[in-house]
């Protein structure tokens, strides 16, 4: 048994060029993504209601904050959100996965997020626009996402932010039936007009 960590053996040849990986870490929910409404972590599916805490299933948290206040909290299980990806169109899809590629540099902070990482923390994820790099304080409105496992958040990619300014450039790229998608269902589960979001021209989209 060879015992040296650093000999990891011809079958793990590991490039010199290749961005350092983070590390998925687990840490208990903060504040940011507890539900508002609720005062609390959130704890069962906006969906179909299935328990979220202690089920062993990931979920994802999406919070929309105009200034201080959560304008929009959604977590959702990852079953009804594929079943919510069927209703974004495939062009819209495709326009999204095209944004995200060529306007995050995800090789920068991936290694921003490693040499500078918080041991306790996710406070470096989301402190910065994914891709402005603008910091989350004094921004009018922004967009965090994670991901999340019973009480706790799973931090290697996610949990994101989007500043405003973004959010508005990715509703630009959806189609309409997307756009009316999201809308109706922010509708439905907020009980708010999508013109409640209009004024700034501001609309939330769902990452
Ligand atoms: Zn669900």
């Amino acid at each position: 048994m060879n015992e040296d960590p650093k000999d990891l053996g011809e079958d793990a040849p590991l490039p010199k060029e290749s961005p350092p990986s983070l590390m998925a870490v687990r840490l208990p929910i903060p504040k940011l993504f507890h539900s508002v409404e609720k005062d609390a972590p959130f704890t069962h599916c906006l969906q179909c209601q299935r328990q979220l805490i202690g089920s062993g299933e990931q979920y994802v948290i999406e919070k929309v904050f105009r200034g201080t206040e959560a304008i929009i909290e959604i977590a959702m299980c990852l079953d009804c959100r594929d079943a919510s990806g069927d209703s974004v169109s495939a062009e819209s899809a495709r326009a999204l996965q095209v944004f995200f590629e060529t306007r995050a540099d995800f090789a920068n902070r991936l290694m921003d997020l490693s040499l500078n990482s918080d041991e306790g923390s996710v406070n470096r994820w989301v402190d910065r626009c994914l891709f402005t790099g603008q910091m989350r304080d004094g921004l009018r409105e922004y967009q965090v996402v994670a991901l999340c496992q019973d009480e706790q958040i799973v931090r290697d990619f996610f949990p994101i932010m989007i500043s405003g300014s973004v959010i508005k450039e990715i509703s630009g790229v959806l189609s309409e039936q997307t756009k009316g998608w999201m809308n109706d269902f922010i509708d439905t589960h907020f009980g708010m007009p999508p013109e409640f979001c209009e004024p700034s021209g501001f609309r939330p989209v769902l990452i």
